[in-house]
């Protein structure tokens, strides 16, 4: 509170006409942060800093209680503020005053402090919540999914409103301390490094932590029965796997997949420079869904993802987001294509690793396969919109995309840029403007007309044929090229991703 106007003098008088300060200055933070896409998501009037989560979960009622601990900093004088959440909330307390709250739109949790609160103040805000993760459904729709033994929730681009109270937009990441409590048997995974683990009373406890700045969609908790392998990389990083004790004749092409994590990540820290995180690793529970997300630290596969045997490509793809999707995040919902378009052309890497075809031929490969009418060309990837933001075609346009800058720029330009952009972004977010810009100061050539061609026209570039024709027969003139077994295999197993969802 401001008490200036009670100190009578003359100096008082001149602060006064210096700020008016008055009621009306403390205003309401708004209830979104003005996403193209998702304009209610996330909040405005502050910024977190840490969550500490305080969980306890009974896979048998699927019944969650918590006490989430938010550290922020108060970014303009505010009279009250939101969280985005849909759980049942009991209390909360702000600066450990208890605060009056109210629910409003979708998913907002209006909360007004005891005191209003001022710009620039750390802040502290308390809440105890009890619920039914499951059976919150926000148009129609449940992140959280139950399992025979427990539940998950791991869903782009909203997960967290199931949950925990949070700012659930990917500009304002905070570290991360997840401590759960689940019945003696049952094991609790999320992200980053498993701390301690305790058992009394017939609960055992599991403390999590995530030392680096995490996106609330990326952050993912699993309850049930898991295997559980530990290891370090060449490089002394803690690697932890879980595979679920009930994935049937999956199992094993599952665990020969996520068992490949320390030697992917070596690998792509050779392409993206050196990890961003203190943890790695991925989880596989036993729900029946098809796709994969880049929880952060911990990627999630669905079981679904390993019917046709081991795929890494997929553990390759999310391991990637770690650098392009995770540690340098979007800045807005529109800009998906830095995560994605990256993500989908280090599988295209991978394969050219592998001797399974070259990022050059896959790239051949997808521009032959789409023909000038194919709709796969209206999806632009720059700018796909809400309901095509995950359209296959801003994951493979996207890769098609970098191909063509590569062979516009060369290798050594190319790789250079690969690697700068997540060194120099670290723990921060860009946007795909911000990409294009940054591809022309390390490459010192102008390259918006390119740009605007490959990711923001609903048409197919007309130039990449011969373009990328004239390079391959160059490539193909000095080294002879591995043919692919199966395009068709490839073409199949590559895409593994995240299914459409959005409110
Ligand atoms: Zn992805």
């Amino acid at each position: 509170m401001r008490h200036r106007l009670l100190v009578p003098g003359a100096a008082a008088l001149s602060l006064l006409l210096a700020i008016p300060a008055s009621a009306a200055d403390f205003t309401p933070g708004a209830p979104g942060v003005g996403d193209s896409y998702y304009p209610e998501s996330g909040n405005g009037g502050y910024d977190v800093s840490h969550y500490d989560l305080r969980l306890k979960y009974q896979p048998k009622t699927d019944l969650l209680e918590g006490t989430a601990t938010l550290l922020a900093t108060t970014t303009q004088d505010l009279s009250r503020f939101n969280l985005d959440f849909g759980l049942k909330v009991s209390e909360i307390r702000v600066n450990g005053k208890k605060a009056t709250y109210a629910t409003s739109g979708k998913h907002e949790l209006e909360i007004t402090p005891a005191t209003p609160l001022e710009k620039g103040k750390q802040i502290s805000v308390v809440v105890r919540y009890a619920g039914k993760p499951s059976e919150l459904k926000i148009d129609n729709f449940s992140a959280w999914a139950r399992t025979p033994d427990g539940g998950v929730v791991a869903q782009e681009p909203d997960s967290a409103v199931w949950w925990f109270p949070s700012n659930d937009h990917p500009t304002d990441k905070a570290t991360f301390d997840i401590s759960v409590a689940v019945p003696d048997g049952t094991q609790a995974i999320s992200n980053g490094v498993l701390t301690s683990q305790s058992s009394k009373l017939g609960w055992t406890r599991y403390n999590w932590r995530s030392d680096k700045p995490q996106a609330t969609y990326l952050t993912t908790l699993a309850i049930g029965k898991f295997d559980i392998t530990t290891d370090k990389t060449a490089n002394g990083l803690p690697v932890l796997n879980a595979v679920s004790k009930d994935l049937g004749a999956n199992e094993g092409a599952a665990r020969a997949s996520i068992e490949r994590t320390a030697e992917v990540t070596e690998w792509l820290e050779g392409v993206f420079g050196p990890y961003p995180f203190n943890s790695v690793g991925g989880y596989v529970p036993n729900v029946p869904a098809g796709y994969a997300l880049e929880t952060q630290t911990r990627p999630f596969y669905g079981k679904k993802a390993f019917d046709r045997g081991a795929n890494v490509s997929v553990v390759v793809h999310e391991l990637a987001h770690q650098w392009y999707g995770d540690s340098v995040s979007l800045k807005d919902w529109k800009d998906i294509w830095v995560n994605e378009g990256f993500a989908a052309y280090s599988q295209w890497l991978w394969s050219e690793k592998e001797g399974e075809g070259t990022a050059q031929e896959l790239a051949d490969y997808v521009y032959a396969q789409h023909p000038a009418d194919d709709p796969f060309w209206k999806v632009k990837p720059g700018d796909p919109g809400a309901d095509r933001q995950f359209d296959s075609a801003v994951y493979d346009r996207g890769a098609l995309a970098l191909q063509a800058l590569r062979d516009k720029l060369g290798d050594r330009t190319f790789f250079k840029i690969l690697k700068a952009w997540p060194t120099e972004h670290r723990y921060g977010n860009a946007s795909v403007a911000d990409f294009v810009k940054f591809a022309e100061q390390k490459s010192g050539k102008p390259l918006a007309e390119f740009f605007d061609t490959w990711l923001f026209q609903p048409s197919k570039p007309a130039a990449a044929a011969t373009k990328s024709t004239a390079q391959r027969s160059f490539r193909a003139a000095q080294t002879p090229v591995a043919q692919p077994k199966s395009w068709k295999q490839i073409a199949a197993t590559h895409d593994m991703h995240v299914q459409p969802h959005r409110h």
